[in-house]
């Protein structure tokens, strides 16, 4: 049976230092840091590039507030459609259950964008300030020129990150394409400033100045992830076995003979770690498994002439026994209850229907008409959500002598919506009760839903109230 693996909180044995109150993350290479960068790049690319694409007239990724429409590429999500989205976030979630699981806290060492942005802003800031050493001798230094020039070159290369990071953000919601040139002629409208602003201010104070604390204290997912990684999740670890007892030695030193492990307690793995913590004190929580220190690690095997990964991918049980066991029951269950939600989602989405049609009754009850027929009104609510021209043909039926006064047919153009008023009306000779079933339906060629109905109420005085 597979046990959690319990998640350390370290205490420090010494009171915060300058140093360990603010970090100084220390820039490094490595193949990690190469596939973060990568991603980073891709996310980036997706993040800043899809919102100028267009698809037809429109843009290609918009969620239109104003029209209450939400725009992916050919697809046209309306407030109906909300359960459909919010499926998505369902098994977004599940699936970050299900990689957790596998490999602990990936998303948020490579993809999460608190990380992604933090390391940019931690790029900005190392080429305004330089590496570690520089940047904590200057925190030290006395106000000077350079101290304000570094400062500020560091502080406009953040302002000019996060300004492109809200203006591409609020050009999800309102088209980008009108959004910048109004930008700079001065013309956003107020909300659309205000939300320019606000998430510019977002960026900025939590990739430049919350940076690792967001991870910590404010994001749940870092608090829960004890309970859903076991013994046999691969999490960034060290491995005691090989590195204990740590010391120092010259390089070609038998070491063995000395009595001591693979770690020469350099501690160049904690210096490289963005929230500060040694993880050879164990998995902690506020590792977010972004294993800089496996690359830093490596890099000092390497130079030594040992074997890399003292620091790697492994799991609990790995590390004990030398065996690896991924395909355990818990994670084939979630990887089978995720197939079978993916599934049930995208067959909902194939079956969609395109063409709907809502009904609403006039509030009156009825009336007579000049003819003396009793006549009831209603707004038919048609929405094409397909991409392609839509004829329809309105009808009503479910019962005898119906007389519709309106539209036979109307025409709708991709993604319209349109309420068309309708009047029935029937002889009161012919009416037995008070309330009368009946059905609109639309239809039109176009399209595999062809048909929809939508069933309402006629209503008229019964024989006795005439
Ligand atoms: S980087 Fe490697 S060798 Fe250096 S302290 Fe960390 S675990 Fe030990
Ligand atoms: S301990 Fe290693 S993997 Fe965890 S956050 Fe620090 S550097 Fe990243």
């Amino acid at each position: 049976m597979n046990r959690l693996i319990p998640v350390t909180q370290v205490t420090p044995s010494s009171p915060p230092s300058r140093a360990s109150s603010k970090i100084y993350p220390r820039s490094f290479s490595g193949i990690y840091r190469k596939i973060r960068m990568g991603g980073g790049a891709i996310l980036f690319a997706l993040y800043f590039g899809t919102v100028w694409l267009n698809w037809g007239e429109r843009q290609a990724v918009l969620w239109d507030i104003a029209d209450k429409k939400f725009h992916i590429f050919s697809a046209t999500y309306w407030p109906e459609d909300l359960v459909l989205l919010s499926a998505i976030l369902i098994i977004c979630a599940f699936g970050l259950f299900f990689i957790t699981a596998v490999a602990g806290r990936i998303w948020c060492g490579y993809a999460c964008p608190q990380s992604v942005w933090m390391w940019i802003f931690l790029w900005a800031e190392k080429l305004a300030e330089g590496d570690r050493r520089h940047r904590m001798k200057l925190d030290d230094a006395r106000l000077s020129q350079a101290k304000i020039l570094r400062r500020l070159l560091k502080h406009c290369l953040w302002l000019l990150i996060s300004v492109a990071t809200a203006l591409t953000f609020v050009g999800y919601f309102t088209p980008i394409r009108a959004l910048v040139p109004d930008l700079l002629s001065f013309n956003l409208s107020g909300s659309a400033l205000f939300w320019v602003f606000f998430f510019t201010a977002a960026t900025y104070v939590n990739a430049g100045w919350f940076r690792e604390k967001v991870c910590l204290h404010m994001c749940p997912y870092g608090r829960f992830q004890s309970s859903i990684v076991d013994n046999e999740s691969l999490v960034v670890a060290y491995d005691a076995g090989r590195g204990d007892p740590r010391g120092s030695r010259s390089r070609g030193a038998d070491h063995t003979a000395q009595g001591l492990g693979d770690c020469i307690d350099c501690e160049m793995c904690v210096q490289v770690c963005p929230t500060g913590i040694d993880i050879r004190d164990g998995l902690q929580m506020e590792c977010i498994g972004c294993a800089a220190c496996i690359d830093a690690c490596d890099s000092i095997m390497d130079k030594m002439g040992y074997e890399k990964g003292l620091i790697r991918y492994a799991s609990h049980n790995e590390l004990n026994t030398g065996v690896r066991n991924i395909l355990r029951p818990r994670l084939v269950a979630y990887f089978l209850i995720l197939v079978t939600m993916i599934g049930l989602f995208s067959w909902a989405l194939a079956t969609r229907p395109l063409l709907t049609l809502e009904v609403e009754r006039d509030r009156g009850l009825f009336r007579y008409s000049g003819s003396g027929l009793i006549e009831n009104s209603y707004l038919l609510n048609l929405t094409n959500k397909s991409n392609e021209t839509r004829h329809t043909f309105i009808a009503v039926y479910g019962a005898e002598g119906f007389n519709m006064r309106g539209p036979d047919g109307v025409t709708l153009n991709a993604g319209e919506q349109r309420e068309i008023p309708v009047v029935l009306e029937k002889d009161p000779s012919s009416i037995l009760s008070a309330v009368t079933e009946v059905s609109f339906e639309i239809s039109s060629f176009e399209g595999p839903d062809g048909r929809v109905v939508a069933r309402t109420t006629f209503l008229a005085p019964t024989p006795i109230e005439r």
